[in-house]
């Protein structure tokens, strides 16, 4: 686990809101759906799932923004920055944009979701690609394999 590095600390364009997160992440994700691509002008978004109990707004407030639904995408006040998202049913943990961390340059793909809907020549390095999303229940074996996968990298 010491090879994470935590704790970490991220905050949106402006530095209005800051973050901080001191659990490792479970699952890093690219997700091509019609609504990332809206809501981040992009191909697709960039999420890292991190338990709640390791992530805290340390400076400032985030508010809900997008499509202000059962899924709560919080964006800074200010300079509108789409930070993280509370999905719809899924209260374990938070998926934060890993954009957002003071240092992203760890941040790779293990899964990419919703290539139903991605543009036609995006291609991203994920190992695991789904049509929509995962199913709840896969999400558990999906972050064991994340973790060994992390850990057979760090091994010299
Ligand atoms: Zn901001
Ligand atoms: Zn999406």
């Amino acid at each position: 686990m010491g090879d994470w590095n935590l704790p970490w600390e991220g905050e949106c364009r402006c530095g209005q809101v800051r973050f901080k997160v001191s659990i490792p992440p479970l699952l890093t994700m690219a997700c091509h759906c019609r609504g990332c691509q809206k809501m981040t002008a992009s191909a697709f978004s960039l999420s890292i799932a991190i338990p709640n109990a390791g992530f805290s707004i340390i400076k400032g407030e985030a508010t809900i923004g997008g499509l202000n639904g059962a899924t709560r995408h919080y964006f800074c006040p200010h300079c509108k920055s789409w930070m993280f998202t509370r999905p719809e049913g899924i209260d374990e943990f938070v998926n934060l944009r890993p954009t957002m961390l003071d240092d992203a340059s760890w941040f790779a793909l293990f899964i990419e979701t919703w290539t139903r809907e991605k543009l036609p020549w995006a291609k991203t390095p994920a190992l695991y690609g789904f049509e929509t999303l995962p199913n709840y229940e896969d999400y558990a074996g999906l972050a064991e394999e994340y973790s060994k996968h992390r850990m057979s990298k760090n091994e010299h």
